[in-house]
């Protein structure tokens, strides 16, 4: 079941946490990875390297992808000279700057903006060119609960989040006459890096709220992505799949 055997993913903030897990969930289905990093090398090779231990190709791709049309681009070619065409695209890079509405600047504002929504449009634009002319293709969009619900603190956050829902289905709707799908995964807390500094009382208080009870794991995540990605999933498209143990159910 969802085997990705003879399929190349790119995984955007592949590095560590979420982006890792999928990189290597991926590879243990048989997929070959390109993992993009913007700074931390060492780590993206690290994952490259599990994945050559599964016996898959692995390559690692430095990249700003909220640099704009020229970087994402730039990664694109690079992966796709580096491994051969794109099958999967998983546009997992993303930041939080969280503050609240009256006190956010403009940086704070367009630093997340410009990675977690207008990162996955240039990508897409990047990848779906190729992925049209194969006729064929998925596309992962890793939104968040903050998109769904909102969140106070998340202005920024949440507001790309919701705009990556938005993109996905349009995404959808444009490309699904050549046989490429794309899809939203709106996680709810997970454990990484991304939520490691939250005060304890609101990482509590987000535990009271999700009906589960318990903080979500990569590997939660990394499941539907794998699913999302397979040829099982030929007729999921413009979907928001919550893995967030409950704490959106949206109809
Ligand atoms: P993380 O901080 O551990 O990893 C994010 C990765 O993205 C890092 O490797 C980082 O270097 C990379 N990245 C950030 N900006 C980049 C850029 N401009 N170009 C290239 N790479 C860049 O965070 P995570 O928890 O693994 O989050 C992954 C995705 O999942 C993010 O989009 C995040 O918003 C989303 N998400 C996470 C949670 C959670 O609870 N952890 C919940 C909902 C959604």
């Amino acid at each position: 079941m969802f085997d990705l055997t003879g399929k190349t993913a790119l995984v955007t903030g592949g590095s560590r946490g979420l982006g890792r897990a999928i990189a290597l969930a991926m590879a243990g289905q048989g997929a070959d990875v390109a993992i993009n990093y913007r700074g931390n090398g060492e780590a993206a090779e690290e994952v490259a390297g599990q994945v050559r231990e599964l016996g898959r190709r692995a390559v690692t791709v430095q990249g700003d992808t909220a640099a704009g049309r020229e970087a994402c681009d730039a990664i694109a070619k690079t992966a796709i000279e580096e491994l051969g065409p794109i099958h999967i695209l998983v546009n997992n890079a993303g930041i939080t700057r969280d503050n609240l509405l009256m006190r956010m600047d403009a940086e704070e504002w367009e630093a997340v903006i410009d990675t977690n929504l207008s990162g996955p449009f240039w990508m897409t634009r990047a990848i779906a060119r190729p992925m049209m002319k194969a006729r064929g293709g998925r596309i992962i969009n890793m939104s968040s609960a903050a998109g769904r619900m909102g969140n106070a603190g998340q202005a920024n956050y949440a507001a790309a989040k919701a705009g990556l829902i938005g993109l996905t289905k349009t995404t959808a709707r444009e490309l699904a006459s050549r046989g490429i799908t794309c899809n939203a995964i709106a996680p709810g807390l997970i454990t990484t890096d991304l939520t490691a500094d939250l005060p304890e009382a609101a990482t509590d208080a987000l535990k009271a709220m999700t009906p589960l009870g318990y903080i979500g794991s990569v590997d939660d995540v990394a499941a539907a992505a794998v699913y999302l990605a397979s040829d099982e999933a030929r007729y999921v498209t413009g979907q928001v799949i919550g893995v967030d143990g409950g704490i959106v159910m949206g109809s």
